[in-house]
């Protein structure tokens, strides 16, 4: 089984993981468990990564596998070799399981026609980022005791990102209500379009998401300060948001541009570092799954 998308999960799936995620989030974090002693993960990034990179080699270590992260920027890849190249002799080392971020979409997938073992997308393009909106669910599940009819605004650059594609896959599957927004060139062809403010409206999580700069043809051209006065989340706007309301965002974050630095850390309201800790712990039960 490989976990390319949301749609690869079934319900009983999703529901396993964020539950054996639940455990491993409020068990002791360095108690390590030896499931899966004698395993060999290997890590391939493509795109940079702070999060995802080292919560997959973390939840391997405190599992009690053995990871290898290719140092991409110093492989043969610098030299032209492809993909399916890469794939291929990776193959040929027997890994148990294969962790990929690309920056072209599907590229995960043809990866796996390849690969014996299973593979985890950890993010392809603007396509999706499963094992991020399981984190998010589960964050949001622990912290506020359900998902199902909690509203749920996903602001900022919607169109590029593979975070709002999988998040609003899997939330809606659980019963939210989700509600995307951003500047209308932002937001993708043909969707329908509400203001951040129109979103953040009464919603119980406010999740908000960075620019893609890097994926962007042209510049936004915005002054400083212009995204988060008219995009951004601002205490002016979070106070539209329910009473209660929780905030995300998956990081990397822009102060200062999509979110106000000091929302970013009140411990009241951001989510943050929970998502953090939490990636940790549903990553751990993606591998066990995977791979127990
Ligand atoms: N870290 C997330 C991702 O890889 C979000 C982002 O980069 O903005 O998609």
């Amino acid at each position: 089984m490989d976990l390319l998308s949301i749609d690869s999960l079934t319900d009983e799936q999703v529901r396993a993981i964020l539950d054996r995620a639940d455990h491993f989030f409020g068990a002791n974090p360095t108690a390590d468990s030896t499931t899966l002693n004698g395993k060999l993960v290997f890590n391939l990034f493509y795109e940079n990564s702070t999060r995802t990179l080292m919560s997959f080699a973390t939840a391997s270590h405190r599992l009690g596998a053995s990871v290898i992260t290719m140092p991409v920027e110093q492989s043969s890849v610098k030299k032209g070799e492809s993909l399916d190249d890469t794939a291929k002799t990776l193959n040929a080392m027997s890994p148990d399981l294969l962790v990929i971020r690309h920056g072209n979409n599907g590229a995960p997938a043809a990866v796996a026609e390849i690969m014996d073992a299973p593979v985890i997308n950890a993010g392809d393009g603007t396509n999706e980022h499963p094992t991020q909106a399981l984190l998010d669910a589960a964050t949001i599940r622990r912290r506020l005791g359900r998902i199902e009819d909690l509203k749920i605004a996903i602001c900022g650059d919607i169109k590029h990102s593979r975070v709002a594609r999988s998040n609003s896959r899997l939330l809606s599957r659980l019963g939210a209500e989700v509600r995307l927004a951003g500047p209308a060139e932002l937001m993708p062809d043909g969707a329908p379009h509400l203001s951040v403010d129109e979103a953040i409206e009464g919603a119980d999580v406010v999740m908000m998401l960075r620019v893609q700069r890097e994926r962007l043809e042209a510049d936004l051209g915005d002054a400083p300060g212009e995204f988060l006065r008219r995009y951004g989340l601002t205490s002016e706007r979070l106070a539209r948001a329910a009473p209660g309301a929780v905030v995300m965002h998956p990081g990397p974050m822009n102060r200062g541009v999509e979110i106000d630095g000091a929302i970013a850390d009140d411990p009241d309201r951001s989510l943050i570092t929970m998502q953090v800790a939490m990636g940790v712990a549903v990553r751990m039960a993606c591998l066990e799954l995977l791979l127990a």
